[in-house]
């Protein structure tokens, strides 16, 4: 899959402090809640859209807020509190992929383009993500969706409050073009400014502009941003890598042209990656191939497994479909870098139990019938009563 053809989701949770404060405060509902330090040096943490309509901001001094906004009601943070409602939104990210980075406790990019075959489109997964987001916390999501991540969280900065909008590829420039340049990722104040000297205010006008001309205010950076400016983002979605994925990669002192050669290398780490998944009790459903051409261009492509593996030749063959694939699009294909990872990790106690349950001979008839009767825990309830009673 092209990088620009991802399937790329961004949440952002609207006004989330103050949004809670109001949900568990229901006086304030309607009220201008500013969530801020209230020392004499605070800044606004997070504040109420009844608030922003007095020009109060986030990292505005408190002191500022008050005078523009004298009569609304100001709070302390309260992170316990956000950090429980965050763990019940990020757990609505994990049920429509593994690949979930998450900038903040209230935004997310989602890496969905290989749940798309499971789950629908992106606009399917993405309503339903907005959906049970508001049904479990009563909070209102904004989604973004895109074919990267540039794109996806344009898409919910420009829809936001309650936004749901998607970029397409072919319409990515002409939604772009009208934005200030200030809002183009990687262009800061400094940026901003260089560029406003040479006349350029909006991210239609820097696409458009002639890149030697750009090149005395960006320096090296401006094939990148300009690139941007185009709607064209390569970054991966990068789950923390610890938990959630077990992976292997090398770089070649010389590159790589000889696809035997590459595959070989797809079974060395995938017989690393087995083993210290076996090693740890883990199963995964997700293998991702990272392919980086000379000198840093990196792609990655991805693919779901039937069911959770730990099995080496179960994740060389994805894995050398997605290499094959790659390869025959390439021209000339020539690899720096080879890496193979595996993510999507089903609980670990949840699958021990499982398999001592399948090794005890119950069918997956039985296991349906009970899941059925009393619910999708009920399998897991009877094996820890089952493992109790031989201690
Ligand atoms: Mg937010």
């Amino acid at each position: 899959m092209p990088p620009d053809e991802r399937s790329i989701i961004h949440v952002d949770m609207d006004a989330f402090y103050a949004s809670v404060e109001q949900l568990d405060q229901p006086d304030l509902r309607g009220v201008p809640v500013i969530v801020a330090g209230l020392g004499p040096r605070g800044v606004v943490s997070t504040c109420s859209y009844e608030a922003r309509r007095f020009g109060v901001r986030s990292a505005m001094p408190t002191a500022q807020a008050r005078r523009l906004c004298p009569d609304g009601v100001y709070l302390w943070p309260r992170m316990a509190r956000y950090e429980e409602v965050s763990a019940q939104v990020f757990e609505v990210f994990h049920e429509v992929t593994p690949l979930v980075e998450g900038l903040s406790l209230d935004e997310a990019f989602l890496d969905v383009s290989a749940s798309l075959r499971l789950l629908g489109s992106i606009e399917v997964i993405g309503r339903r993500v907005k959906n049970a987001i508001f049904e479990r916390t009563r909070l209102v999501a904004s989604v973004g969706m895109g074919p990267n991540k540039l794109l996806a969280k344009l898409a919910s900065e420009i829809s936001k409050p309650n936004g749901f909008h998607r970029i397409v590829p072919e319409r990515a420039a002409a939604e772009l073009a009208p934005l200030p340049v200030g809002r183009l990722w990687t262009v800061g104040k400094v940026t901003e400014q260089a560029l406003h000297r040479l006349g350029i205010r909006t991210i239609g006008e820097l696409a458009a502009c002639d890149t030697a001309r750009l090149a005395s205010a960006l320096g090296r950076q401006v094939g990148v941003i300009q690139a941007l400016a185009r709607g064209e983002d390569e970054r991966c979605v990068e789950p923390e890598q610890a938990e959630q994925s077990i992976g292997a990669e090398h770089t070649f002192d010389v590159d790589l042209v000889e696809y035997e050669l590459a595959e070989s290398w797809l079974l060395r780490h995938g017989e690393r990656i087995a083993a210290r998944a076996r090693q740890r009790g883990l199963k995964g459903s997700t293998v991702t191939v990272k392919l980086r051409e000379p000198p840093f261009v990196t792609h990655t492509r991805q693919a779901q497994l039937g069911v959770p593996s730990a099995s080496v030749s179960e994740i060389y063959e994805v894995a050398r479909g997605l290499l094959r694939t790659w390869w025959q699009a390439q021209p000339r294909p020539r690899l720096r870098l080879l890496g193979v990872s595996l993510s999507g990790f089903a609980e670990r106690h949840q699958q021990e139990l499982f398999e001592s349950a399948q090794a005890e001979g119950i069918t997956d008839q039985l296991q349906d019938r009970i899941n059925s009767r009393f619910g999708s825990g009920s399998l897991v309830r009877a094996g820890v009563l089952r493992t109790r009673s031989q201690d």
